[in-house]
């Protein structure tokens, strides 16, 4: 489905291919709002709207929402409620870009969460988690060494994770699995969190592959196959 923004000012792009810092009053710099299927983590497959935040501080190889780093429109909170409130949804994801790039990106997860929604977010894993509401569901990124970013992994985050949080790793090569087998074991991630996903970095490892490692190695992991992307490819909208 389309999204159906109309902003309340027309933001020219930033210099920096990131979000504008947001003042208060200004409200947040969005890409999109839309409703499709959750694509990937616990609720995967469910009908779900997006509300995708523009800006981004990294620039990973296999980024696949590169159309969000610049651009977008600012809304007020109250704007985006509102969108959202017209689908009607029981779930709403917060996403980017970065969402944590931009401060309201807190009050407006708060408002979410209000409202009744199961609200989740998805980080990339640089930004800190700190101030995050307590009723809203983290997917945290590692970034592993094949994502180009893999210095930018705030780890102070992983402590500041809930048991209903998840964390997600993209895997590009065998280096990558065992890195993030590594971190796996480092952090005791599968028992802190509700979910450890492994995702097949696309069209760079197969599916396959990756499960038959997780299972020789016995990891008590989720392997992730992202169902946007099976269904709909890289459409922005989806
Ligand atoms: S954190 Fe996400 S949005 Fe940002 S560059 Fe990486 S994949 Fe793209």
């Amino acid at each position: 489905m389309s999204n159906t923004l109309t902003p309340n000012h027309n933001g020219a792009p930033d210099k920096a291919g990131q979000a504008l810092p947001d003042k208060a009053g200004l409200g947040l710099r969005i890409t999109e709002i839309f409703y499709s299927l959750q694509g990937e983590a616990r609720t995967v497959g469910l009908p779900t709207v997006f509300v995708r935040l523009t800006g981004c501080p990294l620039r990973c190889v296999y980024c696949d929402t590169e159309y969000a780093f610049s651009g977008g429109d600012l809304f007020s909170i109250e704007q985006i409620a509102a969108q959202v409130a017209g689908y009607s949804p029981r779930y709403v994801t917060v996403t980017g870009g970065e969402p944590l790039a931009q401060k309201s990106c807190l009050p407006l997860l708060a408002t979410l969460c209000d409202a009744g929604y199961e609200v989740s977010l998805e980080t990339g894993g640089a930004m800190s988690l700190a101030g995050v509401d307590r009723r809203v569901v983290t997917v945290l990124d590692l970034k592993t060494p094949a994502s180009g970013e893999v210095e930018r992994n705030d780890y102070g985050n992983i402590s500041l994770l809930r048991s209903g949080d998840q964390v997600k790793f993209v895997i590009c090569d065998r280096q990558d699995y065992e890195w993030a087998r590594f971190k796996l074991d480092e952090y005791q991630l599968a028992d802190k969190v509700a979910d450890v996903l492994f995702s097949p970095g696309f069209g760079q490892v197969e599916g396959r592959e990756l499960a038959e490692w997780i299972l020789a190695d016995n990891l008590q992991v989720r392997l992730q196959l992202q169902l946007h992307k099976l269904l709909w490819h890289d459409e922005p909208g989806h």
